[in-house]
């Protein structure tokens, strides 16, 4: 059997990563499309990007007009900026949404038509240089050659890939997460912790996406309670951050499963930030996965010392799921019903959120294939 592993072609991380990247950024471009957000600029996490563009002097306009949520209207309008700007590449700032939307509006730069029309298919044109600068650990989106963008007209979240959407540059610099607020670091914690395991017990996992992703866990099991308690734990984040892209890595080259499967209906219908529809679902969904599939889950936990070699694969298995269990109350992830989703409105549209769940391909990479029924089964699991 023949793998094969895409990256970055560059990655600056640790501390001062921002700064060390310099001689890199010099090389990509003149004119940079800042793609970011608004709190990213209140924050000065924008003025620290800038102050290093123009010590390099090299030339920049911001978009800084990114949501929680990426749409197509906010790639169209990110495309004309890029245009009349005269910009020759793109940097992303900011969580998983400025990346995304950073990486659309490059393939929108090079390719024809609206970015709805390429839902399903391969973005393979080459983009302008991409940078990413990720300010939560969470997304990977740094290292993965995949966009989330919703599309406005259908209610849904695509799931968009391709190797051209590979960002050229990630800058990994844990003093940005410092500034991520509790809710964001528990949610994204467990967003990337998803990754790690969804990568590692997927139908596509091999064996170099396997080290980065067992890494990935243990780095988050031993340190996101840290960085939730105090977010100026520096030890913490940086190792947060670090997870969160070995995490990227193993997924992009392997495959996420039946939790991002389910989660993005749910994120596209009651929006649900990403990490948190995540975590509302780790649990159940990883109580449905391991049955019948244990062997993969219980290398994790003994990976990560939770359980002992002897110990057989089912209780290795449950021990993992039941130390995820106990994390999430850790962190305080919210239930459905906690963070205001409207029940009445999620059982009118759990058949379509079904459905949509499937058509995304990703719950049909877990090992254990779940069905449509398999699927409404564990949605209404989140309201017992
Ligand atoms: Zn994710």
């Amino acid at each position: 059997m023949a793998y094969n592993i895409i990256l970055p072609k560059c990655i600056v991380y640790g501390e001062n990563a921002l700064e060390k990247s310099s001689e890199h950024i010099k090389t990509l471009g003149k004119k940079a499309l800042i793609v970011t957000d608004k709190i990213m600029l209140n924050i000065g996490n924008v003025s620290k990007l800038t102050k290093l563009l123009e010590n390099n002097l090299i030339s920049y306009t911001l978009y800084s007009e990114v949501n929680s949520e990426p749409t197509d209207l906010i790639v169209n309008s990110g495309v004309e900026k890029y245009k009349n700007e005269k910009c020759d590449f793109i940097i992303g700032l900011g969580g998983g949404s400025p990346i995304d939307s950073a990486k659309a509006i490059g393939a929108m730069v090079v390719n024809p038509g609206s970015i709805n029309d390429y839902m399903g298919k391969l973005i393979d044109k080459p983009l302008p240089n991409i940078v990413a600068i990720p300010t939560t650990a969470g997304t990977g989106s740094e290292a993965t050659q995949f966009t989330i963008i919703s599309n406005t007209k259908e209610n849904i979240k695509m799931l968009l890939k391709g190797k051209a959407l590979m960002p050229t540059l990630a800058i990994i610099d844990p003093e940005f997460t410092i500034t991520s607020p509790q809710k964001v670091t528990a949610a994204t914690g467990i967003d990337a912790l998803t990754h790690a395991i969804e990568a590692y017990t997927s139908k596509c996992s091999n064996p170099l996406a396997d080290t980065f992703a067992l890494s990935a866990v243990k780095r988050i099991f031993n340190n996101l309670r840290r960085a939730y308690k105090n977010s100026n734990d520096f030890e913490a984040r940086n190792e947060m951050s670090i997870g969160a892209l070995e995490a990227g890595i193993a997924f992009n080259n392997s495959s996420v499963t039946i939790i991002h499967g389910m989660s993005r209906p749910i994120g596209a219908l009651f929006h649900v930030p990403h990490g948190v529809s995540n975590a509302m679902l780790i649990v159940r969904c990883l109580n449905f996965a391991i049955k019948g599939e244990e062997k993969r889950f219980a290398n994790i936990s003994r990976a990560i010392g939770i359980c002992e070699t002897e110990t057989s694969d089912i209780d290795c298995a449950n021990k993992l799921v039941e130390e995820i269990d106990k994390l999430c109350k850790d962190i305080d992830i919210p239930t459905l019903e906690k963070f205001g989703v409207d029940a009445e409105k999620f059982f009118q549209n759990i058949d379509k959120m079904a459905e949509d769940a499937l058509i995304s391909g990703s719950p049909l990479n877990t090992r254990r294939e779940p069905s449509k029924e398999d699927i409404i089964k564990i949605y209404k699991e989140l309201w017992e």
